[in-house]
């Protein structure tokens, strides 16, 4: 049985066309780009073929404005640390409750070991930023706000133009890890306000340990690493040419397949959830089912555990998550989930199916068919699950 993998916001396969890319930047054209020589060069027109690939993506228009890091998490850092140093006299930051470790843990760490603020937005049980509080946070004093453009759990999309406007207002620097939107959503960040935007290459089917921010033409930025003169003085050392060429490949086919991810990949998507949900009692959606990336759905299974579901679907051959792979392994449900009020009998049980343009209706034919047994096999084991049945008098204890 081949495999299915529904996992792709916490890694996607690298396209062989990218992988094909990358390849001649390894042994034949394996200059240094910083070098006076042709070995050089080359590599050089390279890189700002990569840049011009990733622009055309984002809607942004003026050279310069990406600088190539070591993926979404250094993106991230880069852009709050930045933000930091350039707000004179500004010490908050805002942020949601609902954002990647990469910018939940940067902040926690740096409001214990430095002199700053965080303002911490919550959302409502649908995952929806709580507007009036962010209003609220918004000051004098804001250096810099951190909202990601959709949640790599829920998939749920938050409204970052409107944000980034009343950041502006407060004269604060907007910035958004983008790192699951890219490639997901259209983007035209030269009409928009946006200052900062972070992407990953392994979350698009490019290459790991890559990716980009994106720095708005005129907004200052300070260097998180420092060194040679690589990416203009913005982010020092030899440059990770074969990642890069690839992750500029990778953005050039996610332009290509932008129709088929808003329409073919969706259409398979709401068919796996609309399946599971008409198949299977006592489960639910998570998220905001109306503004939400078209791979993404995250159903809580009531009264059984993630864990468990997730080891009974691999033994299918199924490749899902529960809560983000970075918080799994804890007992805790997922700081998403929770910030969103989710009941814990349902946050255990949360599944993540991630779709990719490589997801098939054979694919989504497959979890449909196993799923069911999959949940009715944890909850005959699940005394939560006896307790509710016989609460509601379906428990026939002759099977007990
Ligand atoms: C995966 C992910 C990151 C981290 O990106 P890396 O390239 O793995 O460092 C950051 N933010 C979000 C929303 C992500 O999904």
């Amino acid at each position: 049985m081949k495999p299915v993998y529904l996992d792709n916001n916490a890694t996607t396969r690298t396209d062989p066309q990218v992988v094909e890319t990358m390849l001649p930047f390894f042994t034949e054209q394996f200059g240094n780009a910083s070098s006076m020589h042709a070995f050089g060069a080359d590599v050089g027109s390279a890189l700002a073929k990569s840049r011009k690939q990733i622009q055309a993506l984002l809607g942004s228009e003026f050279d310069h404005e990406i600088v190539f890091t070591s993926g979404g998490t250094e993106a991230d850092n880069a852009a709050i640390l930045s933000a930091l140093q350039t707000q004179i006299g500004r010490k908050e930051i805002i942020t949601s409750a609902v954002e990647h470790p990469a910018v939940l843990s940067l902040v926690a760490h740096l409001e214990k070991t430095q002199n700053i603020t965080v303002h911490i937005i919550g959302v409502d049980a649908m995952g929806r930023l709580d507007m009036e509080a962010y209003r609220k946070a918004l000051g004098p004093k804001t250096a810099i706000v951190s909202i990601m453009w959709a949640n790599n759990e829920t998939g749920t999309i938050f409204p970052v133009e409107e944000l980034a406007q009343m950041a502006h207002e407060a004269g604060a620097l907007f910035h958004t890890d983008a790192v699951q939107a890219v490639g997901k959503v259209p983007m035209n960040l030269a009409e928009s306000e946006i200052d900062m935007l972070s992407l990953s290459g392994h979350k698009l089917h490019g290459p790991k340990g890559i990716g980009a921010l994106y720095v708005r033409k005129g907004v200052r930025f300070r260097p998180l690493v420092r060194g040679g003169h690589q990416e203009r003085g913005r982010r020092a050392g030899t440059e990770n040419v074969p990642a890069i060429i690839g992750l500029g490949r990778a953005a050039e086919l996610a332009l290509e397949h932008m129709q088929d991810e808003q329409t073919r990949v969706a259409a398979m998507r709401d068919r796996l959830e609309e399946g599971l949900l008409a198949s299977i009692p006592n489960c639910f959606v998570t998220g905001d089912a109306t503004s939400r990336l078209p791979n993404t759905c995250n159903i809580a299974f009531e009264y059984i555990e993630g864990e468990a579901i997730l080891l009974l679907m691999n033994k299918e051959g199924i490749a899902a998550s529960s809560g983000s792979a970075c918080t799994s392994g804890s007992l805790e449900p997922s700081h998403v989930l929770r910030a969103m009020d989710i009941p814990y009998t349902a946050a255990h049980g949360a599944i993540r199916f991630s779709l990719s343009r490589e997801t098939t209706d054979e694919d989504v034919d497959r979890v449909l068919e196993v799923m069911p047994s999959v949940i009715a096999k944890l909850r005959e084991m699940s005394p939560f699950w006896r307790e509710r049945e016989v609460r509601e008098g379906a428990f026939n204890p002759t099977y007990a």
